[in-house]
């Protein structure tokens, strides 16, 4: 893990994209952890399991595969197989954004994604995009970004990404969803958001992905 790189940050501050591309350009693994707790909500949502039951959620987890395959031609850079059936965008769709941090909110769901997180930074390099990384998954990789953005931009970036998949949900409603998210998952009792102490914190308010990818590969080389 320690050629790794960690990449953490508020909901809708661009660790995705930004991880995307330098995993692109490093020709590293690349892995959005958000996509797997997003992937729990879902399969949680789909069968009626309470979303704050452990066990329940847990036993469910024990009856699905699910499966992050790098695909470039994807919109995210990945398919989710649940089962081996693409979700497709589901994972993105607003039930599942409003249910996501409750199931990340629980210790044993939390202790099974990050070993399969461990497991596949045990495959080689990997640029590792969520909330948790630098402090908890990888607390030995060498190399730790933390970003943010006002929040005014980070809701109108999650409004446009909405509007392109032709959702077309209110500005006012977006910034409370993004809040509501940022607040739960910054206090929550385990793993709570947070830079880690030896993170380099990025500012992308006003920068192109481009931008922020070009500056991290700068302190990488430092
Ligand atoms: O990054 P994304 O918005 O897809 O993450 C969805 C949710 O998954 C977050 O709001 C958070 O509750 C949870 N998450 C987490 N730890 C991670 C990645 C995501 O708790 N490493």
């Amino acid at each position: 893990q320690r050629e790794s790189v960690a990449i953490d940050g508020w909901v809708a501050s661009g660790k995705t994209t930004v991880a995307k591309q330098l995993a692109a350009e490093l020709r590293f693994l690349y892995l959005d952890t958000g996509a797997m707790y997003r992937a729990v909500a879902y399969l949680a949502l789909r069968n009626g399991v309470d979303l704050d039951n452990e066990a329940a959620l847990l036993a469910m987890l024990a009856h699905h595969t699910i499966a992050i395959v790098p695909e470039p031609e994807a919109t995210a850079g990945y398919r989710v197989l649940i089962d081996r059936f693409d979700t497709a965008e589901r994972l993105f769709d607003p039930d599942v954004a409003a249910a996501v941090s409750t199931v990340a909110a629980l210790p044993g769901v939390r202790r099974e994604l990050v070993a399969r997180q461990r497991a596949i930074a045990e495959q080689g390099p990997v640029v590792m995009a969520g909330r948790d990384i630098g402090t908890v998954v990888l607390p030995d990789a060498r190399h730790k970004f933390f970003l943010t953005a006002s929040i005014d931009e980070r809701a109108r970036r999650r409004q446009a990404e909405f509007h392109e998949r032709g959702l077309d949900v209110a500005f006012d409603e977006v910034r409370a969803q993004i809040a509501e998210r940022d607040r739960l998952d910054s206090t929550r009792a385990v793993s709570p958001l947070r830079a880690a102490d030896d993170a380099i914190t990025i500012d992308s308010t006003e920068m192109e992905p481009g931008q922020v990818v070009a500056l991290m590969r700068n302190a990488m080389e430092r």
